[in-house]
């Protein structure tokens, strides 16, 4: 891993304010990949393809990352980004909006990290758990949505992706078949496995 050209793409992304993944949540993610090696990654919403490139690293030797991103620059940026670290054979992107791209994927996912418009959690969270493998695990980046989530704020304009995320928390926690654990980390990560029996 290219850590000088890794150090560029993330200063360009915040100097742009560009939502990438925080410095804690990557943290939490990593070391499960570390431990778990996993062979198949979606993502869903790649940005400039910082957290992808980021997972890379700890891909099994043949593991490959599908990810998601309907805005076409960002597209642009993230090929770009990908090609200067070398990782194309290692990502691909899927360019397009996520509620019109997962319902056409299948095949089994190691790990599915949930980073797209907060307002379609449940969808998002339904179509990964038809694809998720049974020992594998959703992370859903910024459920907690600056604390939103867990007050009693409800006047806001952000407050159709606010009812979204709470559903998002309800289901996957109230599934009794999910076992599913909050995290304070950066804007909050969910963290769901398939309950062991
Ligand atoms: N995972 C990235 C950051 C993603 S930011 C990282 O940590 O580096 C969220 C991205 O999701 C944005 O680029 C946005 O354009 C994209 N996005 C939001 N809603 C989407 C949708 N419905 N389908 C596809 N991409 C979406
Ligand atoms: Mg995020």
């Amino acid at each position: 891993m290219n850590i000088e050209e890794l150090g560029k793409i993330k200063n360009k992304a915040l100097e742009e304010h560009i939502p990438i993944i925080m410095d804690d949540t990557l943290e939490v993610i990593e070391e499960y990949l570390k431990d778990n090696k996993p062979k198949k990654i979606l993502e869903i919403g790649t940005a400039v393809g910082y957290s992808a490139i980021c997972f890379t690293e700890f891909l099994s030797e043949d593991g490959i990352i599908d990810t998601i991103e309907r805005e076409h620059i960002r597209v642009e940026e993230a090929k770009e980004n990908i090609k200067k670290m070398g990782l194309e054979s290692k990502i691909n992107i899927l360019e397009g909006d996520a509620v019109e791209i997962l319902p056409t994927l299948d095949g089994k996912y190691d790990v599915i990290f949930i980073d797209a418009a907060k307002g379609k959690y449940p969808f998002f969270l339904k179509e990964s758990l038809r694809m998720l493998s049974k020992n594998g695990i959703i992370f859903a980046d910024n459920i907690l949505y600056k604390g939103y989530v867990l007050s009693d704020y409800n006047k806001h304009k952000q407050r159709t992706a606010v009812r979204n995320l709470r559903e998002y928390i309800k289901e996957t926690t109230e599934n009794e078949n999910l076992d599913t654990k909050i995290l304070e980390v950066g804007d909050g990560l969910a963290i769901t496995k398939f309950e062991k029996k």
